[in-house]
């Protein structure tokens, strides 16, 4: 039997009139300001995924554009601009950043009450922690909605993450750990990673690596989230550059006969991410 497909696309367009309403009920645009330092094409697309989005919402996204080899102080002066900037209400430092600037600087240098990514230490305590205002880092958020608009609890369910990163894996693990899951965090050091996977009930992946998680992987009755985004060779399916295409970190046609349910790359996670940096956005906004 063919698993049941968790669409991000599906739950993204059923949950959007909510966030219209909530900007109505603000009674002004929201607006979210993001930093892009440099021309990577990669950000420059998801960039321009984040201002289509708040167009449909009726939030306004700011762009300020810096040059490749802005010095650290520049940068953190032009965050401090937008912290005190009342008309401001959440701010995103576009990473990766160049090679020359430190990331944690420019993120703490963000006012944590406009840190709409969820990345400040004050924000990540939060979340590491459980607090229920903590804004937590949009990935994670929208992998908790899709389970949620697709009815799968999370308490009592064996769950592996893979990917332990601050930005994708650590937040899901601690939003699966706040849902009572049991939680197991797998890496580039899980010695068999296979064994580890196949003893979830749910798979949460988000290693960047193309077909980690295949048919030796899996087992029957399994919920597969595939966070994963990489590029490579093959027939473009939509917004990709030519010559190229996305896929996850799960071999799609490899499990889709297997495992219970599977969210498919593109249309899954992606679509999830940009719906939850706006509803972070409204939260701070309303709080
Ligand atoms: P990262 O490189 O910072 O972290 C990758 C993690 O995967 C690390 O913890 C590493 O230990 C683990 N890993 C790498 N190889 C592994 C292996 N062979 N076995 C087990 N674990 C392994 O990357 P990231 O920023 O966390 O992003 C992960 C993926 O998620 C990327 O493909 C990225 O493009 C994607 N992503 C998707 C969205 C979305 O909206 N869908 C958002 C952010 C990131």
């Amino acid at each position: 039997m063919s698993a049941t497909i968790l669409s991000g696309r599906t739950t993204r367009d059923a949950l959007i009139p909510g966030l219209i309403q909530r900007v109505k009920s603000l009674g002004r645009a929201p607006v979210l300001a993001i930093i892009q330092v440099g021309d990577r094409p990669d950000s420059t697309s998801y960039i321009k995924m984040k201002k289509a989005f708040g167009e449909r919402i009726g939030a306004e996204v700011r762009l300020i554009k810096l040059d490749e080899t802005v010095p650290q102080e520049k940068l953190v002066k032009a965050i401090g601009d937008l912290n005190t900037d009342d008309s401001v209400d959440g701010v995103i430092v576009q990473l990766p950043l160049p090679g020359h600037l430190n990331r944690d600087t420019a993120i703490e240098a963000i006012d944590p009450k406009k840190d709409v990514d969820g990345l400040t230490s004050v924000q990540v305590k939060g979340w590491e922690t459980g607090d229920e205002k903590a804004v937590l880092p949009a990935t994670a958020r929208g992998v908790m909605t899709l389970l949620r608009y697709y009815k799968i609890g999370l308490a009592g369910k064996q769950v592996a993450v893979v990917g332990r990163s601050m930005l994708v894996g650590k937040p899901i693990a601690a939003a699966c750990m706040k849902e009572k899951a049991i939680v197991s965090v797998l890496h580039s050091k899980t010695a068999d990673l296979a064994a580890e996977t196949r003893k979830a009930e749910v798979i949460i992946v988000a290693a960047g690596r193309p077909n980690l998680i295949g048919r030796d992987q899996v087992r029957e009755g399994q919920i597969i989230i595939d966070v994963g985004i990489n590029t490579v060779k093959g027939d473009k399916l939509e917004d990709e550059v030519e010559g190229t295409k996305l896929v996850g970190d799960v071999d799609f046609e490899e499990v889709k006969d297997v495992v219970a349910a599977i969210s498919p790359v593109p249309g899954g996670v992606g679509p999830m991410t940009v719906l939850s940096l706006f509803e972070n956005l409204l939260d701070l906004c309303e709080n």
